[in-house]
């Protein structure tokens, strides 16, 4: 069993050392909780666990702390896939929800399971997802002054169980200040993806992270028998190509874990039971 989760980008431009290290204090208590939900649990209802808390945190550019969009909304995006069934859900663009994670939970049962916008949240009414206001006053004042605050802290989770099935869950509030109906990676298959044999989170700019399909890319490439390590340098070299700013978790089949960043720096964590590692 192993758990990696991260936090998004720290970038020292904007955040002052204490918010990184409150930020990995936060990474070390989520990731341990997460680890004992995962002895009972399987890989997929622990990544929705682990993102659920992080969302909850309004340290993370997800669900509560989201980011403001241009317009002065907060409209969220997340995703899940169950390496096992290969089944992908995800939900784009909800507004007032606090856990959007929850909803791509939900939306793995279903036959249509990506939904955007209004459609999300009036399948979220129809589930009983109650409305809930993640505005918080910190990112308030940051919109006022119009900045585009560090934003990166999008959160990520991939997870192997002890049956060896792979998860992996992605939860972001989106770049900050982007146009109204600007869709994220975070809830494609570029910016979280998982099968047999590997899971991927990806963090950072949405449109270089689709444009380098480095999820999917990633885990492909492990799928045809290239080493977690090698399918990430590989497909950070491509990144590198057109400068492309992404950060990403991931582990395979048999608890290798491994994270690559192109520009500052992503904090995260792994856990396997003993061995507690945060990084910023
Ligand atoms: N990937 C997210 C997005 O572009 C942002 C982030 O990871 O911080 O929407």
């Amino acid at each position: 069993m192993k758990i990696m989760i991260h936090g998004g980008f720290f970038s020292e431009s904007t955040q002052t050392e204490k918010t990184k290290s409150l930020k990995q204090e936060a990474l070390k208590e989520i990731i341990q909780k997460s680890f004992s939900y995962l002895s009972d649990n399987s890989a997929v209802d622990t990544v929705v666990f682990a993102v659920s808390l992080l969302e909850d945190n309004p340290l993370f550019n997800a669900g509560t702390g989201s980011q403001i969009q241009r317009d002065g909304k907060i409209r969220m995006s997340a995703s899940l896939m169950n390496g096992e069934t290969k089944k992908f859900s995800g939900v784009m663009n909800v507004e007032s929800i606090q856990q959007p994670i929850k909803l791509a939970e939900l939306l793995q049962n279903e036959n249509d399971r990506v939904l955007g916008g209004e459609g999300a949240n009036l399948y979220a009414l129809k589930r009983g997802v109650p409305n809930f206001n993640v505005e918080t006053e910190e990112r308030f004042q940051e919109y006022q002054q119009r900045l585009k605050s560090s934003g990166q802290g999008t959160v990520g989770c991939v997870v192997l169980d002890k049956n060896g099935k792979l998860a992996a869950a992605t939860s972001t509030g989106g770049k900050g200040f982007e146009l109204p109906g600007r869709i994220s990676d975070s809830a494609t298959v570029a910016g979280n993806y998982a099968n047999n044999y590997c899971a991927v989170s990806c963090t950072g700019v949405g449109e270089d992270i689709v444009s380098a399909a480095l999820a999917a890319k990633i885990v492909t490439r492990v799928t045809d028998g290239l080493s977690l390590k090698t399918a990430f340098l590989k497909s950070f070299e491509e990144l590198s190509e057109f400068d492309g700013f992404a950060g990403a978790i991931g582990i395979d089949a048999v608890g290798n874990i491994h994270f690559s960043e192109s520009h500052p720096q992503i904090v995260y964590a792994s856990f396997d039971g003993i061995q507690l590692s945060v990084f910023q």
